[in-house]
């Protein structure tokens, strides 16, 4: 079907960009407008699992990803804190499809971008305004350039100025934990094992450790509690001797590893309740713009990919002229899916940081939530709109 639409994207992030890579694969204009002078992202890992790989095959880059990523297996493990065995990590859906990625998110951000030809993305744009009429949208920035759409889309991250433009303005909600999150190089700990993704569980804490960049880095995410609310930013330097001290005690080889630590950010951790709509006339939002969520089951950049290959495959299968139907159904596609991850990604970071009353049941949830997982992983949003 033959689509005219322009679409602009506000936002390259993963979102952004991944939705920039679908619409361009099913014959759709866009435009990519970014606030950063330069696209990236600093210093730190995010999980890839086969929901989105497969969207990402779909575009052409699930190679760039087995590429550049770290393929993690089946020895993934959580343990208590001490280092004792709680149970596997579900790294493959239903099929048996091992497809999880430690990613460098710098490197996930440069494989999206070079998926694109040359213009589509606009650095040093900063949306300050949005308005509409009913022939097009106009998107104002702050370096005095107005552009005009048939479609915007808000994929400008959990601060997303868009958004009120489609729901009253709300404070992001504080989940009462930051993290620390940095990266070690290999060498300095040539026999940890990198193709595993490993989770010390405690009281109020929790442990992350994972690979990068085929195996050259390894990532570590350390989540404490903390009363204060940290604005969740990358350029919160943290104080590595701080963050030894958090975990100190805990399995032996997690003290090892912290003392290679030589550079640590904090982030405080925010999501948001699911909100009940993301469209409002020509204006969609995508990504944490939409759905902000907590990092406890590693979906936030995934279900980014699922809502930009839906976004796609919903207006390539639609006359333009009915672009507002379109986006209809994408939001309404899209609320219930990533509504129950949001509410899920929640309930996980309580199990995590053992906020129950009994570690033997906590330790059995953790075992059962691997079908939860599963689920997840199974999900095919292209198969899902095909069977509508
Ligand atoms: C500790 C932690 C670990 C995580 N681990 C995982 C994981 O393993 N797997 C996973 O799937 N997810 C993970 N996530 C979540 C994931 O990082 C986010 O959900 C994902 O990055 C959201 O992508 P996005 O493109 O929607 O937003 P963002 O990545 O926030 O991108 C938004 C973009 O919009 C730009 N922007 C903002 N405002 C404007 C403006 N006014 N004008 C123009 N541009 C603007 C920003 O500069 C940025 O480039 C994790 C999150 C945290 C905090």
């Amino acid at each position: 079907m033959k689509n005219d639409l322009n679409v602009a994207i506000v936002g390259g992030g993963i979102g952004g960009l991944f939705t920039a890579n679908a619409l361009l694969k099913h014959g759709i204009n866009v435009s990519v407008y970014e606030q950063a002078p330069e696209l990236g992202e600093v210093g730190a890992g995010v999980m890839i699992t086969p929901n989105s790989m497969r969207q990402l095959q779909r575009v052409g880059l699930g190679e760039a990803v087995e590429k550049s990523g770290s393929l993690i297996g089946s020895k993934s493990q959580y343990y208590r804190f001490d280092g004792s065995p709680i149970s596997g990590v579900q790294v493959t859906d239903s099929a048996g499809w091992n497809a999880v990625y430690g990613m460098h998110r710098a490197d996930m951000i440069s494989l999206l971008a070079d998926g694109l030809p040359e213009g589509v993305i606009h650095e040093g744009h900063r949306c300050i305004g949005f308005e509409q009429s009913p022939d097009k949208a106009i998107v104002s920035f702050e370096n005095g350039v107005k552009i005009d759409a048939d479609i915007v889309i808000a994929a400008d991250g959990i601060h997303s100025v868009l958004q009120h433009h489609v729901v009253p303005p709300a404070d992001p909600v504080y989940s009462g934990s930051l993290v620390y999150r940095g990266v070690i190089p290999h060498e300095l700990m040539p026999d940890w094992p990198m193709d595993t993704w490993q989770m010390w569980l405690g009281e109020k804490k929790h442990f992350l450790v994972f690979p990068l960049r085929s195996g050259k880095l390894i990532n570590f995410v350390g989540f404490v509690s903390a009363n204060v609310a940290e604005r969740e930013s990358w350029s919160e330097p943290g104080d590595p001797n701080m963050l030894r001290a958090e975990f100190a005690g805990w399995d032996d080889k997690l003290v090892e590893l912290l003392t290679h630590v030589e550079k640590t950010f904090r982030w405080g951790l925010f999501d948001r309740d699911p909100l009940d709509h993301w469209v409002n006339g020509r204006l969609a939002l995508l990504g944490d713009a939409a759905h902000a969520m907590l990092p406890h089951l590693g979906q936030g950049a995934n279900q980014s990919i699922e809502d930009g290959m839906a976004l796609a495959v919903i207006l390539s299968k639609t006359p333009s002229s009915d672009f507002s139907l379109a986006l209809d159904i994408y939001q309404k596609f899209r609320l219930q899916r990533v509504a129950d991850v949001q509410t899920n990604a929640r309930k996980n970071g309580l199990r995590y940081d053992s906020i129950c009353a009994d570690l033997a049941v906590r330790d059995a949830e953790i075992t059962a939530h691997a079908t939860f997982r599963k689920s997840i992983y199974d999900y095919d949003v292209v198969e899902k709109l095909n069977a509508m």
